[in-house]
């Protein structure tokens, strides 16, 4: 039997949706309340699906309507909501700085913290809070893991200039997008600092070009990996990005080590993390991967997409890998760097161990060291590779390839039409 209720919140409170079963449909009957940033219409009838876990907070007192048996809901109001409320009018205040003197710029933040502590949730927010006060923020992620601008494996940034869907989120369809090709950083260090690199040189421009964007500023989220080299990663990402903020959600460690090596100017704060978030395990994180990918080529339930697959010959691509075997030391020509193997773009043969592995559309005409720095066309997965007839079976958004260079990554993805 489905099941209906209504629920009063009461000011500063948020009500905490798990969908284990089935969807929930959410309303608003009366007042106002927001999803992460995001406010309902009221009377809209918002649709969750199995697996999904928001909040909706109200400042003011709302009424919910909640319908669906599989839907596992409670109230809090120990919420750190007016805490992420104070960091937006912080940066408000940057931003007031900046639109008054042309050489000043909006500011720059960077969320760190381990895996599942909220840190995408609260670049949503701040983000979703900018747009509301009329600015276009730049959202840059560069949590390789779970892809959420494109697809796992991927960095990447999007202008934005309304508040995100409640359902679908912020609109992703014009993308920067650099593909890293694994889901940790860990994979091959030097090419992620190198894409950092790059990806804050681009966003340097735009903010150099687009006065909106510099104003609006960076919000930068990033991986859960905060130990060893993950740390060192976050280290040199807030320089890259010339940040003068960090908040650090959850991890006094974290906190204390960036304190210690970060610039002074630096501000460094420490903020709790929300109650609601919710601790995922190894399994859920790659089935959400998965689902990322899913929704790449087939999109939602709300806007379907309808990708098309086809084959092409052994000889019409061309396939770049990135990373070389490591030549022992004695071997390298004289002043090359023991890491540069690894930032070494090589071609590789077409071969039946493609399959199910996820491909990057490179815009370059050639397998050449331009294929790292290029940001990327899209995506396909190799369905099917068959090597007596010399071709592989594609699944791709776009009717034919845009280009014939495709960068291979370690990220795999069944397709299954009937998902
Ligand atoms: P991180 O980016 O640190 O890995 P996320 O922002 O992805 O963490 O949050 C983890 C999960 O918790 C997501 O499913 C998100 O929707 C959920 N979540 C975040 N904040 C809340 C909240 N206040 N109430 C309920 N669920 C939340």
């Amino acid at each position: 039997m489905t099941e209906v209720n209504e629920m009063k919140l009461k000011e500063d409170t948020e009500l905490r949706i798990g969908v284990e079963e089935g969807e929930a449909i959410v309303e608003l009957i009366e007042g106002r309340a927001e999803i992460f940033g995001s406010e309902l219409e009221k009377h809209k009838r918002y649709t969750f699906q199995k697996g999904s876990r928001v909040a909706i907070f109200t400042y003011e007192g709302a009424t919910i309507e909640v319908v669906g048996s599989g839907a596992n809901s409670y109230t809090s109001d120990q919420t750190p909501m007016v805490i992420y409320l104070n960091t937006h009018a912080a940066l408000e205040q940057i931003r007031k700085v900046a639109e008054s003197d042309p050489s000043h710029r909006g500011p720059r933040i960077m969320l760190v913290g381990p895996t599942d502590v909220g840190k995408s949730t609260v670049c949503r927010i701040l983000c979703n809070y900018s747009v509301r006060m009329g600015r276009s923020p730049i959202l840059v992620d560069l949590d390789v893991g779970q892809g959420d601008i494109s697809v796992p494996g991927t960095m990447g940034a999007i202008f934005i200039n309304k508040m995100a869907d409640i359902m679908e989120g912020f609109d992703c369809s014009r993308p920067l997008v650099y593909n890293f090709g694994a889901t940790s950083p860990s994979e091959n260090l030097p090419l992620y600092d190198l894409l950092v690199k790059e990806l804050a040189e681009v966003i340097n421009q735009r903010c150099a070009v687009n006065r909106d964007s510099n104003i609006g500023g960076v919000i930068i989220n990033t991986c859960g990996w905060v130990h060893g080299d993950g740390y060192q990663c976050l280290v040199n990402a807030a320089e890259a990005f010339e940040v003068e903020s960090v908040v650090v959600i959850d991890h006094e460690r974290l906190y204390n080590d960036l304190k210690r090596d970060l610039p002074s100017f630096v501000k460094i704060l420490h903020q709790p993390k929300s109650g609601g978030t919710e601790t995922r395990s190894k399994e859920m994180r790659a089935t959400s991967r998965s689902e990322r990918i899913h929704k790449y080529f087939y999109g939602t339930p709300w806007s379907r997409l309808n990708p098309y697959t086809f084959e092409v010959n052994f000889s019409d691509i061309l396939i770049a890998k990135i990373g070389a075997e490591r030549l022992p030391e004695s071997c390298l020509p004289f002043g090359t760097k023991v890491d540069d193997h690894n930032t070494k773009v090589v071609s590789v043969r077409p071969s039946s161990s493609l399959v199910h592995t996820v491909l990057a559309i490179s815009p370059c005409a050639a397998v050449s060291q331009n294929v790292i720095k290029d940001t990327v066309l899209g995506f396909v997965v190799v369905n099917e590779v068959n090597e007596e007839t010399q071709t592989l079976t594609l699944l791709s958004a776009q009717q034919e390839l845009p280009s014939k260079v495709l960068v291979l990554t370690s990220i795999k993805f069944v397709d299954d039409r009937n998902h």
